[in-house]
Order: structure tokens, then C-alpha cells, then sequence
């Protein structure tokens, strides 16, 4: 008799007939004898609708009201799973992240899980329930509503698996696995069996969008193995889990593009010590994530000044443009000019530790389609490149040719 934690994405719980799918396929694990614990999104365009109808009235809504709004959306879902389930007659509770014992730190819209105490969730299953679970959300010490960041969902999942040492967690989504690639951009992109943490995490930081970045990293630290895998059909997923030795044979396992970037040019810094450390800790302290960075050479003679260029997730554009404004005295800094017409196009893969030119291919690959590079930056796993947005997935499908086929 197995514990399984099931995570259901907001496609998978899209309409009331896919809920009630997800009930069928609860129901027939839960025939097997496994006690399920189930994660719900909130049903698909949710959440955005949620975010529009604040942002109609004001562009920088309250940090603690956007949480407060936006944990109704999982709400809704596990009511409805709830009673999909009491319809079949298998008895079924919803409980919030709160009442599921997920509590956090005080970071509206991204908040951090601090501890899970899930008493309430052993006593259910104990009692022969099938327990469904607000994904994204958790509370305050202090009792506040917060939510995890946008697909927070997948968080709620691998952490309660975790906390409940369950011996599966599958997280059910609305395609078969991780690809190779995104199969809407590359024809010959295929599942992978298997993938290591660290590349399911440089492939998510890199904007293939399975699954979010922190629950990947939140799996990796606690050791929990989980399954990719659909919730339209009954093939097998993919597995992540810790790298093994013969994941290193590939070089590449994955080539990405992410579309949600937006890069922003400080210029005319004057180039002392410390203007750097204070425009990136007011940007940190705004809990604003910076990705690439890159500095010019000084430039200017009897007062040299510098330009930096970093990326930023597009939703934390203004935010960050209204930061670099308050900082404006201290910097005094010239202007600063914002650019959404990027895509960021990374090769991921453990072989690279142990394969050497594949930084040059990568170059020469995008040189030969006319690509022109604008930044690039790179870990022992993946290099990545910022190039114009419209030529990104030309990128992808010719280095997808060259490193996998
Ligand atoms: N509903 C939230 C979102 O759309 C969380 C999730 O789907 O995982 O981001
Ligand atoms: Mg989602």
C-alpha cells in the first residue's frame, strides 16, 4: 500500500469534465490500495484572469491582496475535485494550503515554505480519505495568505511528498515528459526516460517551462524522484532523479528558449566601487530575480563610467524600472533603456563536464544561421545566449540539429 502524491496542473483541471477525469484516475489508483494525497492547480486561465481583473484597476496592485486573490483560484479546483470524487462515492476532503500545515515565509507572490506540519492530512488519510490539496498557497507564522510564485503548484506537490515521505509523486501535466526540446518548435524533439535534477533545472531556469524552477530545486535537496508525465493518456513520463554516471555519455539533453525575458541597459554608471552592489541589492531587496549580467568595459577617460545589462522576468520589468528610478540618486547613472524583444536560448547537459568544445559549436551553429549573439553566459551544465526574440526559435531548431538530431 503505497503513499502517492499526485499533482493535477491547471490544463489537467481545465474544465469539469477533466476533473472528473482526474477523479477516474484517482479512483483506480486508489482501487489499488494506495492512499493518495492530491495537489490541484487552479483550472487553466484562472489565475491570469485573476491577474488581470487587479491589474485593471491599478498596475501595481498590493503585494498581500494579489495572494489574497489569487489563493481563491485553487480553491475553487479542490471543491470541485472534492465532490468529483464524492460523486463516485470515495470519500474525499479539500483542504487549503494553510490546513494542510504549509507554512511559509511573509514574501507575498513568492513566498518560501518554511515547514509543513500536515497532521490534519495523516489524520484524513488515516481515516481512508483521499486528501486534495491547494496547491501555490501556504500561510504566515502570523496566519497570513501567501502564495508560492506562479506555478507553485508543482511546489506544493514534491514538498508535501517530502514532509509525508510518500513513496511516488507524480506531477500530471499536459504533455508526456520532459522533451528534448519544445515539440511545438522542434518536429524531432523527444521524451526523455530520465533526466538529472541539475538539467530539469537548468532546462526550467532556461524557460522550458515543465515545471517551476523551485520545485525542481526543492526535489533536488530533498532527494524526492518524481514523475513527469500526462494526465491525457497513460504513457509513461519522465523520470527526475539524481544524475547517474551514464547520464553523462550525452553531451546535450536539452535545448531551450525562453520568451519571458526582458533586458535592461543601466548607462553611464560611474565606475567606482559599489554602484553595482547597490543597484543589485536594491533589485534583491525588491525580491526581483536577476539572471544575466553583463558589464562593458569603462569607458569615458577623466570620469569613467560603465554600462550594465542584466535580464529580468518580464512581469518584474516595471517593478525593477521603478527600483532603478529610486536608486537614481545613488547610482547616478545616466538613463536606463528596457528591451523586450529578447529570447534566451540555452543548451543543457551533464556531459558537459566531461566533453570540451561545445561552447565553439554552439557559436559557429548560430553564426552560420546569421544569429547575432548579444549576451551570454554560462555553468557547468548549460550555456546560454540572448539573442533577438525573433530569430529565438530559429536557434532552437538549428542547435537542437547540431547537438541531438
Ligand atoms: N495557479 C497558479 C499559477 O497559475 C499555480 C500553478 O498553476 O501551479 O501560477
Ligand atoms: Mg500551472
Amino acid at each position: 500500500m503505497a503513499l502517492i502524491v499526485q499533482k493535477f496542473g491547471g490544463t489537467s483541471v481545465g474544465t469539469t469534465d477533466r476533473i472528473k477525469n482526474v477523479a477516474r484516475r484517482v479512483a483506480e489508483y486508489r482501487a489499488r490500495g494506495d492512499r493518495l494525497v492530491v495537489v490541484v492547480s487552479a483550472m487553466s486561465g484562472v489565475t491570469d484572469g485573476l491577474i488581470k481583473l487587479a491589474k485593471d484597476i491599478t498596475p501595481l496592485p498590493s503585494e498581500r491582496e494579489m495572494d489574497m486573490l489569487l489563493a481563491t483560484g485553487e480553491q475553487q479546483t479542490i471543491a470541485l475535485a472534492a465532490i468529483a470524487l464524492h460523486s463516485m462515492k470515495i470519500p474525499a476532503v479539500s483542504l487549503t494550503g494553510a490546513q494542510a500545515g504549509i507554512v511559509t515565509d511573509g514574501v507575498h507572490t513568492k513566498a518560501k515554505i518554511k515547514n509543513i506540519t500536515p497532521r490534519q492530512v495523516h489524520g484524513l488519510l488515516n481515516e481512508g480519505n483521499v486528501v486534495i490539496v491547494a496547491g501555490f498557497q501556504g500561510r504566515t507564522d502570523e496566519g497570513e495568505i501567501t502564495t508560492l510564485g506562479r506555478g507553485g503548484s508543482d511546489l506544493t506537490a514534491i514538498a508535501l511528498a517530502a514532509a509525508l515521505n510518500a513513496d511516488l509523486c507524480q506531477i500530471y501535466t499536459d504533455v508526456d515528459g520532459v522533451y528534448t526540446a519544445d515539440p511545438r518548435i522542434v518536429t524531432s524533439a523527444r521524451k526523455l526516460d530520465e533526466i538529472a535534477y541539475d538539467e530539469m533545472l537548468e532546462l526550467a531556469g532556461a524557460g522550458a517551462k515543465v515545471m517551476q524552477l523551485r520545485s525542481v530545486e526543492f526535489a533536488k535537496k530533498f532527494g524526492v524522484t518524481f514523475e513527469v508525465r500526462s494526465s491525457l493518456n497513460d504513457n509513461p513520463g519522465t523520470l527526475v532523479k539524481e544524475e547517474t554516471r551514464s547520464m553523462e555519455d550525452v553531451v546535450i539533453r536539452g535545448v531551450s528558449l525562453d520568451k519571458n525575458q526582458a533586458k535592461l541597459t543601466i548607462v553611464g554608471i560611474p565606475d567606482q566601487p559599489g554602484r553595482a552592489a547597490r543597484i543589485f541589492r536594491a533589485l534583491g531587496d525588491a525580491a526581483i530575480n536577476v539572471d544575466m549580467i553583463v558589464q562593458s568595459a569603462s569607458h569615458g577617460g577623466g570620469s569613467p563610467a560603465t554600462d550594465i545589462s542584466f535580464t529580468v522576468d518580464k512581469p518584474d520589468l516595471l517593478k525593477a524600472r521603478t527600483v532603478l528610478e529610486s536608486t537614481h540618486q545613488e547610482i547616478g547613472h545616466r538613463e536606463v533603456l528596457a528591451d523586450e524583444g529578447i529570447g534566451k536560448v540555452s543548451i543543457v547537459g551533464v556531459g558537459m563536464r566531461s566533453h570540451t568544445g561545445v561552447a565553439g559549436k554552439m557559436f559557429e551553429v548560430l553564426a552560420f544561421e546569421g544569429i547575432n549573439i548579444d549576451m551570454i553566459s554560462t555553468s557547468e551544465i548549460k550555456i546560454s545566449v540572448v539573442v533577438k526574440l525573433a530569430q529565438g526559435e530559429q536557434a532552437v531548431r538549428a542547435l537542437h540539429k547540431a547537438f541531438i538530431g
